[in-house]
């Protein structure tokens, strides 16, 4: 079996999870690649089958962003694509959360979602489910009657740079991924998007965006003053902006030059991205951050 090489690359998600716990991250980073294949090794199948779990908080981000993707790319002037919006996303999730219930992401977790609740047989009320089902709701319901949607609906299909689409750039070599949620160039300017459905300051999303904001400056502008990063969060209707200055960016690749040594520090052999065996990697000592983690069931703070 050819397996892919697991080439190291940075990004803000995956410094996120080395410093929850270094364990976990050896788990998401390593111990599960290649699981995808049906060839691959048993522990490695288990340890992506995990991976691929999301909580129900997760699963129903996911859902908003997936309901607003579906939004921009197809509904900008289709009112009708649009009214059905809500009710399309519902659906889509009550099929996946009966596929879960079932436990049929077991046999094909690249393609089919699996929730944390399920793999762990959680009591979730249904109240629970439908509180998760009306987040999503109150997304889709709040982008279509925002500022933001009216305008979005305006521009030209050129204007849209990027929509939820996956892209890198180099820093000393060091490849950095960042998803923006949504990049438009309007009146000279470069705006970044990204949707965010939790209860978190904007604020503690700043270094995020100034990675996309680095983005931005390798792809689509050479000027810091031309971009403008936004936090909305359509669950509360909230629009956050922010913009970033020559000095401030040079800090923030720092930042990620930083991370990036210390997430190479525990490698056998940093040259390869070789882990060795994981030992290296110990369990946080912050019992808290165990309660969501989808890789309880392999963890040896959990199994010894
Ligand atoms: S269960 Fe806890 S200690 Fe184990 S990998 Fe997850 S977060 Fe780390």
């Amino acid at each position: 079996m050819t397996v892919l090489a697991n080439a190291f690359s940075w990004s803000h998600s995956r410094h996120a999870v080395f410093q929850t716990c270094l364990k976990r991250y050896f788990f998401a980073y390593y111990a599960a690649w290649g699981g995808w294949a049906s060839a691959a090794p048993a522990p490695a199948r288990e340890a992506y089958r995990l991976k691929r779990l999301a909580t129900r908080q997760q699963w129903a981000g996911h859902h908003a962003h997936g309901a607003i993707e579906y939004l921009l790319k197809n509904a900008r002037r289709d009112p009708a694509l649009a009214a059905g919006a809500e009710t399309r996303q519902i659906e889509l999730m009550r099929q996946e959360f009966r596929d879960s219930r079932a436990g049929a992401y077991r046999g094909d977790p690249a393609r089919i979602p699996g929730l944390f609740e399920h793999e762990y047989q959680l009591e979730v009320p249904p109240a629970e489910w439908k509180a998760t089902v009306d987040r999503v709701v109150a997304a889709v319901r709040n982008f279509l009657a925002s500022d933001l949607w009216r305008d979005l609906q305006t521009q030209p299909d050129e204007a849209f740079l990027a929509t939820e689409r996956r892209a890198s750039f180099l820093l000393d070599g060091l490849k950095v991924l960042a998803v923006p949620d949504l990049v438009v160039r309007r009146n000279g300017r470069v705006q970044l998007y990204d949707w965010k459905t939790g209860t978190a300051d904007p604020e503690e999303h700043r270094t995020q965006l100034g990675v996309y904001a680095l983005l931005a400056l390798d792809r689509w502008t050479a000027a810091p003053e031309e971009i403008e990063a936004v936090v909305f969060n359509p669950v509360r209707g909230q629009r956050t902006e922010f913009s970033f200055a020559g000095g401030e960016l040079e800090t923030i690749r720092e930042f990620i030059r930083d991370s990036a040594d210390e997430m190479l520090f525990p490698l056998a052999h940093p040259e390869t991205n070789d882990p060795g065996d994981g030992r290296e990697f110990e369990c946080t000592a912050v019992e808290a951050s165990c309660k969501t983690c989808p890789f309880l069931r392999i963890c040896p703070r959990w199994t010894t």
